[in-house]
């Protein structure tokens, strides 16, 4: 009886080692099944999140080197192997008094700044040619306590795309959002020898024609020539554009000047 007792509680005992290793087994097995769509999971979203992270950051920054490269050379492709010359001469047309100007290689961008604005940050490139004279015109106005800054260099026609876009929004109507802004495709942005600037100390007059009564206007008003640099839209321009106080092209250089040959030329 005692011998019996003793072996069916080995018997139990193990049949209760059985059933515990059992569910170890089975919840390791559960955990392991879990644990693995993870992985699954996160090389599903892996991939995207960098498509994310560059079509987040291409509006904010359309700045950020990397990212506008990738905008960019796309639309110069499809430029350069365009065989019809109806398709370019019709995008040449120039559009509500603005000229077509192509848009430049953005690998070619030198960082000339960066502007924020509440939650955004923009960095901003130009042409080399263009960037080192901003540089030594923004020196030169520093030595006489006068504040010049970036706010706009070089634009992609998708980013021109949008801004316009926002204008049609803000305004009402294509001609009118035309009169401050240019149809893509049709930016002196677009070239790299274009930029916005405004005055450091006076922020909220960025982009305004209360611009032209900044120290930092006045200032470019007498020296910018110096620099290579001339008002793109004075008041009254022959392109009908309205006046851009802010608005500066780099027409230093063979290269530039030739740019805007058309539009100098009016
Ligand atoms: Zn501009």
């Amino acid at each position: 009886m005692r011998r019996n007792n003793k072996n069916s509680y080995l018997l139990r005992m193990m049949g209760i080692a059985t059933v515990v290793s059992f569910i170890i087994v089975v919840s390791g097995a559960i955990l392991i099944r879990l644990s693995s769509p993870n992985p699954a999971v996160q090389a599903t979203t892996n991939p995207p999140t960098p498509s994310v992270v560059t079509s987040n950051s291409q509006p904010i920054s359309p700045q950020l080197p990397s990212v506008s490269i990738t905008t960019n050379s796309q639309p110069i492709t499809i430029d350069k192997l365009s065989p019809v010359n109806n398709q370019r001469s019709l995008s040449n047309e120039p559009s509500y008094g603005h000229l077509s100007y192509a848009q430049a290689d953005a690998n070619q961008m030198i960082i000339v700044g960066s502007y924020a604005t509440g939650t955004e940050q923009r960095f901003e490139g130009l042409h080399p040619e263009a960037a080192q004279a901003l540089m030594k015109m923004i020196y030169a106005a520093r030595e006489e306590g006068v504040w010049i800054i970036p706010v706009s260099g070089f634009r992609t026609i998708e980013q021109q795309q949008k801004l316009f876009d926002n204008q049609i929004k803000r305004l009402g109507s294509v001609e009118k959002a035309a009169k401050i802004s240019a149809p893509p495709g049709h930016s002196e942005h677009h070239t790299g020898f274009a930029v916005d600037v405004a005055d450091g100390k006076l922020p909220k007059q960025d982009l305004t024609l209360a611009f032209a009564k900044t120290e930092a206007y006045r200032w470019l008003t007498v020296h910018a020539s110096q620099f290579g640099f001339e008002l793109s839209f004075p008041a009254n321009n022959p392109q009908g554009v309205s006046f851009e106080p802010w608005h500066w092209r780099y027409v230093g250089s063979a290269n530039a000047a030739a740019l805007f040959a058309n539009a100098r030329n009016r």
